[in-house]
């Protein structure tokens, strides 16, 4: 058993900035990096609105620069993922890695979203096989392919476009007749030649044998449904939060989210929240990382305080 001062599950943006401001108040945190090192941004291709980078940058780039830093100040990241943990008690707060125990005074769970999924037949057998939810992990096998992007918020945008650089035909499915994503996104989605909109659709079935093939779609409005041949579904309809671990241990919301009061602590005692785990709604690089900060702050009073 590992005794620490603090342990951070996660390694977003969320968790690394908490990192990085306990390192500096010489806590020495320990980062469990959990499955994707770096968190979601780590497989964003490009980021355009995280302040200080006026020519934008990549994912794994921020992720390197933030992980370096905290790394410089004395957090030490643990590539490994949590497979239990005790906190509902409260002290002591135990973490179970696959390959450590760890008894911690104070935790920061970042533990992020993931992709929702849309729950159709063929979708789960057929991952992995064309069906995909990151366009810049999977994107390069579809060269010169066709392939459809299921939603019409931010992400599906940004990654459809994405897919504009590999594939011949980028047709986005939205089930609505009015994207959700922002304006800038919209303007260029729109204007690119290779991607297309097919309004009021949702998807009722992948089909293929061992690879995609096709998808059944159906129009809202109309209730017609075509069998539509493709290479590649790529679905980005939101996410969920990664909370499975602390059911029945933490609060949550309806939904799965953290519960966290204004001092980001969760509702035991010495576990604190940052990032999308807790944060349904504004779910940036930038909003993520202001809530590790706040979270590594007030880990350190709150520990300074029972000294
Ligand atoms: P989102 O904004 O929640 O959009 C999800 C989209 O999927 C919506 O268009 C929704 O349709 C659709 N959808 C949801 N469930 C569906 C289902 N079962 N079947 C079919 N379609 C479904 O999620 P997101 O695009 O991942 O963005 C999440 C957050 O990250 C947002 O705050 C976004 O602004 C932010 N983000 C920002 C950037 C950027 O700034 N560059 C990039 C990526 C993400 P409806 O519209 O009908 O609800």
């Amino acid at each position: 058993m590992q005794k620490e001062k603090v342990v951070i599950i996660g390694s977003g943006p969320a968790g690394l900035t908490a990192a990085l401001y306990t390192a500096r108040a010489n806590l020495n945190p320990v980062v469990i990096s959990g499955s994707q090192l770096g968190g979601q941004v780590a497989i964003t291709y490009k980021v355009e609105n995280y302040p200080g980078f006026p020519q934008g940058t990549t994912g794994p780039e921020l992720v390197e620069l933030m992980q370096k830093q905290a790394e410089k100040f004395g957090a030490r990241l643990v590539i490994d993922e949590v497979s239990e943990a005790h906190l509902r008690s409260g002290a002591p707060l135990i973490v179970k890695t696959y390959g450590e125990t760890f008894e911690a005074e104070a935790i920061v769970v970042c533990t992020g979203a993931a992709p929702k999924r849309l729950g159709v037949p063929g979708e789960e057998t057929l991952i992995g096989k064309g069906v995909s939810f990151c366009a810049t992990c999977d994107g390069f096998f579809f060269r010169g392919k066709d392939v459809v992007v299921v939603g019409g918020g931010d992400s599906a945008l940004e990654e459809g476009l994405f897919l504009t650089r590999f594939a011949n035909r980028v047709r986005v499915i939205h089930r609505r007749d009015q994207l959700r994503a922002g304006e800038t996104l919209k303007r260029r989605a729109m204007s690119n030649e290779k991607m297309s909109f097919v309004w009021d659709t949702v998807v009722d079935e992948i089909q293929g044998d061992g690879k995609v093939e096709a998808v059944r779609l159906r129009n809202v409005k109309t209730g017609q449904a075509d069998v539509t041949p493709t290479d590649g579904v790529f679905v980005f309809i939101g996410h969920y939060p990664s909370t499975d671990l602390f059911k029945g241990q933490l609060d949550m919301d309806a939904a799965g989210y953290l519960i966290t009061d204004r001092r980001m602590m969760t509702s035991v005692p010495g576990v604190f929240a940052a990032g999308e785990v807790q944060d349904p709604v504004f779910r940036q690089v930038a909003s993520s990382v202001g809530q590790g900060c706040q979270a590594g702050m007030m880990v350190e009073r709150w520990l300074a305080e029972r000294e």
